[in-house]
């Protein structure tokens, strides 16, 4: 097959099951369990039907003016895409265009290294410390670039504003780029940074937070330079990506916030309360500051547990990959899901502990120790 030799060939980034079946509980990709806000319904009902015969504005400044006006920043300092998949993946494009490798956690996004093996960009990872940490002094050497997501996935640990200071400065060199995908679920966002240091990058999305993954918009603000750097190859790649309803949803979105931050207060809630639940069953979980929790049992393996719940029609993610290959990534839903979810682990739990018993009754027997 001649052709062949000449085809890029990828391997392509698995996301978490999108099930069609009904009545299943889906924790597994951290989607909000809770509707849009209702202005969006509202403003969907009022788009011009007739203008999409049009193509839409290609800087989407519907959108990239309501985001500056949000996040007090010039309307030059923002860029808009189809998720925030589709921004990082032009970020890489852009800004990763070294001979030396780009540097993110062993443990992290697993679509980074996804982008970088597609756009041959060469990459080194930075293992994370054993309380699943990043050590920022890692961050030092010769690079091409950095990224990691705050907090991290999917251990949903927060590294504090000061250890992303360290990693910029010393990093002036290269793009740093700070995936912040959970940062509204209680983190502390890197955007006031964008000011001082000309080369940082930070990337959200209307997925996680603002119950949208399905109207695809993501976005990213950093200096002008940068963001006009990152338009020149949009536009070289593709200049009509968002379509007018994101455009007009994703502003109306913004205009919310009480509702936002009732959605985002009570998934923080329902996470915490779950987090307590789960260590009564003898999970460990780490201290997650986004929507979703890492956990792992103290004696039933994480994927036994995974192919249980799935069973059961509860969908949760897990990877067997080294060193979370016993630890599950459950999403936040739901106070009634998560209750679903807590009734199947606890009858499961108690079961496995009591076959745990019978299965020593033969050897303490054999000990003596039982007539
Ligand atoms: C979910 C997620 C994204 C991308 O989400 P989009 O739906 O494409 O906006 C990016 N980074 C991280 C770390 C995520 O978890």
């Amino acid at each position: 097959m001649s052709w062949e030799k000449n085809v890029r060939r990828a391997v392509p980034y698995v996301a978490g099951e999108q099930p069609r079946k009904p009545d299943i509980i889906k924790l597994n990709t951290n989607e909000c369990p809770y509707p849009p806000p209702p202005g969006v319904k509202r403003a969907a009902g009022k788009i011009d039907l007739d203008a999409l015969r049009l193509y839409p504005d290609p800087g989407a400044s519907i959108l990239t003016d309501a985001l500056a006006e949000y996040y007090h920043v010039r309307p030059e300092q923002v860029f808009v895409g189809v998720g925030s998949d589709d921004v990082l993946s032009m970020a890489f494009l852009t800004f990763f265009n070294s001979e030396d490798p780009i540097l993110f956690p062993d443990v992290t996004y697993s679509f980074y290294s996804v982008w970088a093996e597609l756009y041959r960009i060469p990459y080194r990872t930075c293992a994370l410390g054993e309380d699943l940490r990043i050590r920022p002094e890692d961050y030092s050497q010769p690079n091409g670039g950095v990224i990691f997501p705050n907090p991290n996935a999917p251990t949903g640990i927060l590294e504090s504003i000061g250890t992303v200071e360290k990693i910029l400065q010393a990093n002036q060199d290269a793009v740093v780029i700070v995936d912040e995908a959970y940062v509204d679920f209680g983190g502390t966002s890197a955007l006031p940074l964008v000011e001082k240091y000309d080369n940082l990058l930070v990337v959200q999305t209307f997925s996680k937070s603002r119950a949208m993954a399905g109207m695809r918009i993501g976005f990213c603000i950093g200096s002008e330079k940068l963001i006009s750097c990152l338009n020149d190859v949009k536009f070289s790649v593709n200049s009509y990506t968002m379509s007018l309803p994101a455009q007009v949803l994703g502003a109306e979105a913004l205009r919310d916030e009480d509702y936002f931050r009732s959605v985002t207060d009570k998934i923080i809630l329902t996470r915490e309360r779950i987090k307590r639940e789960l260590a009564e069953l003898g999970f460990s979980s780490t201290d997650s500051r986004a929507n979703f929790i890492f956990a792992s049992h103290e004696s039933i393996p994480a994927e036994e547990l995974f192919t249980a719940l799935r069973e059961a029609g509860i969908y949760v993610r897990y990877w067997k990959k080294p060193r979370i290959d016993n630890c599950l990534r459950i999403t936040v839903g739901t106070d009634e899901q998560m209750d679903r979810l807590m009734e199947f682990l606890g009858t499961y739990v108690g079961k496995s502990r009591i076959l745990d018993c019978t299965a020593t009754i033969p050897e303490k027997i054999e000990n003596g120790e039982v007539q």
